[in-house]
């Protein structure tokens, strides 16, 4: 059952083995924010905190940010995601969603920026709120995962520049694995590290994930888990 800690009067997060989710409530609506990875009741959970209406946004649709899609009838998500999502067994309809929008919560608007790398359809949740940059996987201080399907590091490292425009706009970072909050400088820090890996600068340490044999590039901030080539 994953841990639930409040994080301010209108924010939650569900600690489930290793990943993590949000409960973000504004004034007329909440919005669960992924679902996790062994929590089918994710949202059974979350109502025995909220009253108010209740969206599902997904950062991106890998297997251990969707454990609890299934009591939702649609699921906020970036277009572009649809084919992991339904490779992972999402069934649930898709509401597209894209760089720029608003998810008004009522007075607490979410502005949707899109990061592909990490997935095609990644995207980072602003919370100008709080000022509160939703990270998914792609900016945090564990192991990014950059090998296997659909992960691309070219975007990746040219989602996190575009990330950069945004700098100033938010104080914390909530990612869904490792450490929380993170620092916003992190995203400068792990742009640097892929590109290093891009030119051939960074060792790489062998290692087997899930039957793959993949090469760690573990820097003093974060690690990435990249293909071995
Ligand atoms: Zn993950």
């Amino acid at each position: 059952m994953a841990e639930v800690i409040q994080m301010n009067e209108n924010t939650w997060r569900f600690e489930d083995d290793g990943v993590r989710f949000f409960l973000f409530c504004g004034d007329e609506k909440a919005a669960l924010i992924d679902s996790g990875m062994k929590t089918p009741d994710a949202a059974k959970m979350a109502r025995e905190l909220t009253d108010l209406p209740m969206i599902l946004i997904n950062t991106h649709a890998d297997p251990d940010h969707i454990s609890g899609n299934g009591a939702f009838s649609e699921v906020y998500m970036n277009p572009e995601e649809e084919s992991n999502y339904r490779d992972n067994g999402g069934t649930t309809a898709i509401v597209p969603v894209k760089e720029g929008d608003i998810i008004d919560l009522g007075s607490r608007p979410l502005r949707i920026i899109d990061i592909p790398g990490h997935t095609p359809g990644s995207i980072a949740i602003l919370d100008e709120r709080y000022r509160v940059l939703v990270s998914g996987d792609s900016v945090e201080d564990g192991n990014v995962f950059l090998f296997g399907p659909y992960r691309d590091i070219d975007k990746y490292i040219a989602s996190l520049t575009h990330l950069l425009e945004y700098e100033g706009q938010y104080d914390q970072i909530y990612a869904m694995h490792g450490s929380i909050p993170v620092k916003p400088d992190l995203v400068e820090k792990l742009i640097d590290g892929a590109g290093r890996i891009k030119k051939g600068e960074a060792m790489g340490t062998k290692l087997e994930m899930f039957g793959n044999k993949v090469l760690l590039y573990k820097f003093p901030y974060a690690g990435f888990l990249c293909e071995m080539k």
